[in-house]
């Protein structure tokens, strides 16, 4: 029926998408994409022709009312991106928010994303968790927002370029320190690999061999349980002190 749907697509092997998200593509008036030449690649491979539109960060102040415009005419318009989740370090925010205070049909239908994969594959506590999709590409700007997470009883997920993830891992051990880490790699791909140790090591190891091929997700552990339980002890202590006007 009309509506927006916010569909996954894989993140690098083709055959992780659901079968409601075939039906769906197949089925719809309109594929809103970041990049036809992507999107198309992955129609052809299903035998979808849906015509695809292109939505993408240059063009979706203009294309976001016409898309809306459409639904609200009685049309079923599908929403990817290039890879994965739509909206996660990727556009769609604005049209899902613009969809909802229009009061639009809206749904998503769930799939890839390399947030969760990575932090599945970590090994490193995942009951709780801060996706912080892409730092900032200069080192001092990193750190600085580093420093922000650093007394967060959590696990930490960032986005990153492979070019910059030995720096990365050296702000990381800057701003957060020597914490346990794991560097995703080429996930749900023929090499796909996660390399997991203390973040100074790995980024020696970065540093030395030189920007790994394919896409990376950098995943951080939480503070040390004596980190965090040191910091509350200080608290305490401050406390009892204030209070007792010592
Ligand atoms: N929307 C996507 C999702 O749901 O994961 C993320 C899009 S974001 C523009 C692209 C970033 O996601 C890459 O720079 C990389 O950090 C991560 N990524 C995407 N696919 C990946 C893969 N197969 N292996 C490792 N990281 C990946």
């Amino acid at each position: 029926g009309a509506g927006l749907y916010i569909v996954a697509t894989p993140i690098g092997n083709a055959g992780d998408i659901t079968l409601r998200a075939l039906d769906i593509l197949r089925g719809v008036d309109a594929i809103a994409c970041e990049d036809t030449r992507v999107t198309g690649k992955l129609l052809r491979r299903y035998g979808i022709r849906t015509r695809m539109l292109p939505y993408h960060d240059h063009n979706a102040a203009k294309m976001r009312p016409v898309l809306l415009d459409k639904v609200a005419n009685g049309q079923a318009i599908a929403l990817v991106s290039d890879a994965g989740t739509p909206l996660v370090s990727d556009p769609g925010f604005k049209l899902v928010r613009e969809a909802k205070d229009r009061g639009l049909s809206l749904t998503h239908l769930p799939g890839a994303n390399a947030a969760i994969t990575a932090l599945v594959l970590s090994g490193l506590p995942s009951d709780r968790f801060l996706f912080g999709g892409f730092l900032p590409a200069k080192s001092a700007a990193r750190r600085t927002e580093l420093e922000l997470f650093r007394t967060l009883p959590a696990t930490l997920i960032f986005y990153e370029s492979a070019q910059r993830l030995a720096e990365m891992l050296a702000d990381v051990t800057a701003s957060l320190g020597n914490r346990e880490v794991a560097v995703a790699r080429e996930l749900t791909k023929l090499f796909e690999e996660v390399r997991r140790g203390p973040a100074s090591d790995l980024s020696t190891y970065y540093t030395e061999k030189g920007p790994p091929k394919g896409e990376v997700v950098v995943v951080i552990g939480p503070p040390a349980e004596g980190a965090a339980a040191s910091d509350a002890a200080d608290m305490d202590s401050l406390l009892k002190q204030a209070l007792s006007g010592g």
